[in-house]
């Protein structure tokens, strides 16, 4: 079902030369706001009044900020923005999982062509999960994957990341006094239900497994996240916030250390010489080298365990001798494996293993003592499941950019 939007939701093109405060940290909003003449403490204590009404009330209007002085207000909305994406469609699965197209105007070349990534929000019974994308696009090309068939377009901004999760927290009520949509599609404990208000949240995690590799834009997803755990406003708790990684080694240990958020491996094969194939950077970080840094993810523990996910593609990586080889490859790691069935998309020559082949494979893998969900497809039928995510952006060559920065 594709829904008929209220696009007074959505901001215009962006009205040129306003700084986006979305995605700046609370010394960077104090910073700005002292660039404009403000005393440094009022601009410290404006920032944190800012901060609360933007993540969490979701206001994109100063005049809404009530214990700001109307003047001040408007001096704000002359020099600064709080846009967020615009909302191109909203699709709702027959399994009520929900797939947005959102599209972004870069603020610092308004005549550069606007990009449009998807996010998706998977709603089950005790919980509500935001997939949220990190690239326009994605450089790397694992062979099963839709996205990998877009060539980078280029990274998101932290408040392009942020965007996301206000506009789809937006969309699904979460805000204070936020009215939660009537269309069919499923949304975990309705608000008033009892609990407290983090259990009555629409959106409980955050997963950053959407477009793009996420370490290979690791400063600004970095920034967004530490935002979005940030306890005055959005508030997740970093442990129900997800980045997965198809293997960018370097990266691993500094997001332990420095994001402190559950990673998830994209593994999908146990032999380097397949995982060359499925996922390519395997041939720049193999497999003992993931492994090794799988090992030493800091806050490693049995309560936050790494995820391992594991695409089942028929006949290539769904044996009983890989699923033997996967358990002897994580031992002793703290680890959860989950197994994916293949979403086909337009064009892929992969299939998905049977459904025997999966419970054969899980049967192995749980014999050996691990938690291995076999994880529903979801949202297939409006091509919102795993690695079925792909926009139309297309990147333009370095003359036709410069001919539209000129
Ligand atoms: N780039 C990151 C984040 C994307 S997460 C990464 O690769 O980890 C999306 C997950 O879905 C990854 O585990 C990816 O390997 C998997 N995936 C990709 N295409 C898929 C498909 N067609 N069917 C099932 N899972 C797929
Ligand atoms: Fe990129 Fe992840 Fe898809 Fe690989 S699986 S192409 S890393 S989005």
């Amino acid at each position: 079902m594709t829904i008929a939007l209220d696009l007074s939701l959505a901001p215009r093109a962006a009205a040129p030369a306003k700084a986006a405060l979305v995605g700046l940290t609370r010394p960077e909003i104090a910073t700005a706001l002292a660039a404009t003449g403000l005393p440094e403490r009022e601009a410290r204590m404006r920032a944190g009044q800012l901060w609360n009404w933007i993540y969490h009330h979701g206001v994109t209007d100063f005049e809404r900020m009530t214990n700001i002085q109307k003047g001040v207000r408007a001096e704000l909305a002359e020099k600064f923005q709080l846009d967020r994406p615009e909302i191109v469609s909203e699709q709702v699965s027959s399994d009520g999982t929900r797939k947005w197209l959102f599209r972004f105007h870069d603020p610092k070349n308004p005549r550069l062509p606007p990009v449009e990534v998807e996010t998706v929000y998977i709603p089950e019974s005790d919980r509500g999960t935001l997939c949220v994308s990190s690239q326009v696009g994605c450089s790397l090309t694992c062979s099963f994957c839709h996205t990998g068939t877009q060539r980078l377009v280029r990274n998101l901004a932290a408040g392009e990341i942020l965007g996301q999760i206000l506009m789809a927290r937006e969309r699904l009520g979460d805000f204070p006094g936020g009215v939660r949509p009537d269309d069919g599609g499923l949304v975990p404990a309705p608000r008033g239900s009892g609990g407290s208000e983090g259990d009555s949240r629409a959106i409980t995690n955050v997963v950053m497994m959407g477009m793009g590799e996420p370490l290979y834009n690791y400063d600004n997803v970095k920034q967004a996240l530490l935002i979005a755990s940030d306890e005055a406003g959005i508030s997740l708790s970093k442990r129900r916030i997800t980045l997965s990684t198809s293997g960018v080694v370097p990266y691993i240990e500094p997001t332990g250390r420095e994001i402190g958020v559950m990673l998830a491996i994209s593994l999908h094969a146990v032999r380097n010489e397949l995982r060359d194939m499925l996922v390519p950077i395997n041939k720049k970080y193999p497999l003992e080298e993931l492994l090794a840094a799988c090992r030493a993810y800091p806050g490693l523990s049995n309560a936050r365990r790494i995820t391992f996910e594991y695409v089942m593609l028929k006949d290539i990586n769904d044996s009983d001798a890989d699923a033997r080889e996967l358990v002897r490859l994580l031992k002793n790691i703290p680890a959860k494996i989950n197994l994916i069935p293949f979403n086909p998309w337009p064009g892929t020559n992969y299939d998905c293993s049977s459904s025997e082949r999966i419970e054969r494979f899980a049967d192995i893998v749980n014999r050996a003592g691990y938690a291995s969900p076999v994880r529903t497809p979801r949202g297939r039928d409006i091509l919102a499941a795993c690695g079925q995510l792909r926009s139309e952006t297309e990147r333009l060559r370095k003359s036709e950019r410069e001919a539209l920065i000129a």
